[in-house]
């Protein structure tokens, strides 16, 4: 058995060294993933339960066109969104094309010309910077006189109480909360911290629309933040709650008032939710939200898998390989270009679609370096599959993420390993 494991791996370009390697790594992670096996479990109850509650029956996987007046498929959707996520309401439509999208709704409906947006956790998603007008930018909030302040977090990753009291005035009206360090240094905040800032927030004043940004959250824990407060949760289809199925798609969950001006602000005054078609891909999210839970734990186990792996080799990793997990990211610091763009092209070789693509790093729009990318997924651009990618700049980090399947991950992992030790950057020689 293990012979032939072995020999299906050297087919895949995995050495012995290698792999021997990764499963002494693995074989010291049984606990961990133990226990990411029980919030996997406890999630899948989670997400049956409200599919049951909510009489879901083949006919919702049939899809509506035009208008897309009372889309049976798509309203109970919304319902079973609603009871995952323990909420009033829910809005999730292919319409939202993606996070950044979803985001940008759920903050323009909800805010007004005079009001102010605040974040208490440090600058936001890169994308959001030109939602906001961080950095100037057409039909950003700031042209419509919204204007914004922030609250770093602490050198100690702690909230700036002191800071985040003197922040608020008569015009904030809405604190957006990000929970996952996106691709930042800053530690990811656990749905427990998230409680207690949005506590804090509505002690100074409880009219604050609490919002969570909680792309790469959901599943992870047991609770979601929409249980710990928060008035609004908002997240990507092609990340977590999709399962890799979702073609497209955002999702906007909360208090019902709050939700409707989403609504009304994706489609029209008036129309808000009675329409948008779903065009046939509802089965797609129903299916892909039932597979969720899974997808995430194995995406979970890929990311300690690396963090262990590459801390035994000496490079920094964070989060590190013991610490606790709050979304799916895992960075690790290579050091050197050459050491990022092996790593990349490991994990590209190991792709399901596409692995005979080399990666190349290129001058994309909107960073200030060249950037390498990795991926071959079913869902272009999907991140809750296989994908790593890094600026070509120092300290050299990479950033990678998801996996539909754990053993999908671990072989991506070997992979990138097995290019670093091809090489010559990593030595396995005198690590055993
Ligand atoms: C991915 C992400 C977004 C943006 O989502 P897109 O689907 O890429 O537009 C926003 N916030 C966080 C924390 C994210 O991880």
């Amino acid at each position: 058995m293990r012979q032939s494991l072995e020999n299906m791996y050297s087919q895949l370009g995995i050495s012995p060294e290698v792999l021997s390697f990764g499963q002494e790594t693995e074989e010291e992670l049984k606990q961990r993933f133990a226990r990411i096996d029980e919030t996997v479990e406890y999630n899948q109850m989670k997400v049956i339960r409200a599919m049951q509650e909510n009489r879901v029956s083949d006919i919702h996987f049939q899809g509506t066109t035009g208008y897309g007046y009372n889309d049976l498929g798509r309203d109970t959707l919304e319902k079973v969104y609603a009871s995952v996520f323990h909420t009033e309401a829910a809005l999730v439509r292919p319409q939202l094309t993606c996070g950044t999208h979803a985001l940008a709704v759920a903050l323009s409906a909800n805010l007004r010309p005079g009001d102010e947006l605040l974040s208490p956790v440090g600058k936001p998603y890169d994308t959001l910077e030109e939602v906001i007008g961080i950095r100037p930018s057409a039909g950003s909030l700031a042209e419509y006189g919204i204007t914004y302040r922030q609250v770093d977090l602490l050198p100690d990753g702690g909230f700036d109480y002191e800071g985040i009291r003197k922040a608020v005035n008569s015009r904030t009206k809405l604190v957006t909360i990000q929970r996952s360090k996106g691709y930042q240094t800053r530690p990811t905040l656990s749905v427990e911290r998230i409680g207690e800032l949005i506590r804090f927030i509505k002690s100074i004043r409880s009219d604050i629309i609490c919002m969570v940004d909680n792309c790469y959250g959901e599943f992870v824990e047991q609770r979601e933040p929409s249980e710990a407060g928060a008035d609004l949760c908002v997240g990507s289809l092609i990340k977590n709650p999709g399962g890799g199925l979702a073609p497209i798609g955002g999702y906007i969950v909360g208090k019902t008032s709050f939700v409707e001006q989403a609504a009304y602000r994706l489609t029209s005054p008036g129309l808000g939710k009675e329409v948008g078609a779903s065009l046939g891909i509802s089965g797609s999210f129903y299916q892909g939200l039932f597979l969720a839970p899974s997808v995430v734990g194995g995406a979970l186990k890929g990311a300690i898998f690396a963090a262990n792996l590459y801390e035994r080799l000496g490079f920094p990793v964070t989060p590190n390989g013991s610490e606790s997990r709050h979304d799916i990211i895992q960075a690790v610091t290579l050091g050197t270009p050459e050491a990022v763009i092996a790593f990349c092209r490991g994990i590209q070789a190991a792709a399901p679609v596409d692995s005979y693509v080399t990666p190349e790093p290129w001058a994309m729009p909107g960073y200030d370096s060249d950037v390498i990318m990795a991926a071959g997924a079913f869902v272009q651009g999907s991140s809750i599959e296989l994908s790593a990618d890094a600026p070509i700049k120092p300290p050299y980090a990479v950033y990678f993420q998801g996996g539909l399947t754990w053993y999908h991950a671990k072989l991506g992992i070997l992979s990138s390993l097995q290019k670093l030790a091809e090489a010559g950057i990593v030595s396995l020689k005198d690590k055993r």
